[in-house]
């Protein structure tokens, strides 16, 4: 994806308060991150384990989501990530998005496994070792697995802003 900026991403949040925005944690390394190696950025607020956040590129437009992560540790049992489709080695975590919008407002969010340290994109490129089994076989090429990826967080964001 395209490098972004720390105002960019503070910008794109589509399911926090502009003030919630404007104060959570954005990496300060962001320079030095392997952008082109990555369908979304992810991390974790290091002051509050129990928060996360993404950001990708969706319609040419950076869109970053707050989630939550209701077991801050990663569940042990070896579950899949719904994203990419990985059983890492460090787990996966139930991450819960606030609905975008007045549906977030009234309460509403939406809940999906992903990889608790949000690596998914190195996964997927061999680029970080999820451990032994951890991704299945597949005859799938690199690119229609990366497309793959890409199309599962957007299916997810389309959740998080329908
Ligand atoms: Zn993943």
């Amino acid at each position: 994806m395209t490098p972004l900026t720390e105002s960019e991403i503070r910008a794109a949040f589509v399911n926090c308060t502009k003030g919630e925005a404007k104060r959570l944690t954005v990496p300060r390394d962001l320079a030095d991150r392997p952008w082109d190696d990555l369908d979304y950025l992810g991390w974790r607020d290091p002051q509050a384990p129990d928060r996360a956040y993404l950001v990708t590129t969706l319609d040419g437009r950076p869109t970053a989501l707050a989630l939550r992560c209701p077991s801050a540790a990663p569940r042990q049992s070896r579950n899949m990530c719904s994203v990419c489709l990985t059983a890492p080695a460090g787990g996966v975590s139930l991450m819960v998005a606030r609905k975008a919008g007045r549906a977030g407002q009234q309460g509403n969010s939406v809940g999906t496994y992903l990889c608790g340290d949000l690596a998914c994109s190195l996964y997927v490129r061999g680029r970080k070792d999820a451990g032994a089994g951890a991704r299945l076989p597949e005859s799938l090429t690199l690119e229609e697995k990366i497309q793959r990826t890409v199309a599962n967080l957007a299916a997810f964001m389309a959740r998080v802003t329908a």
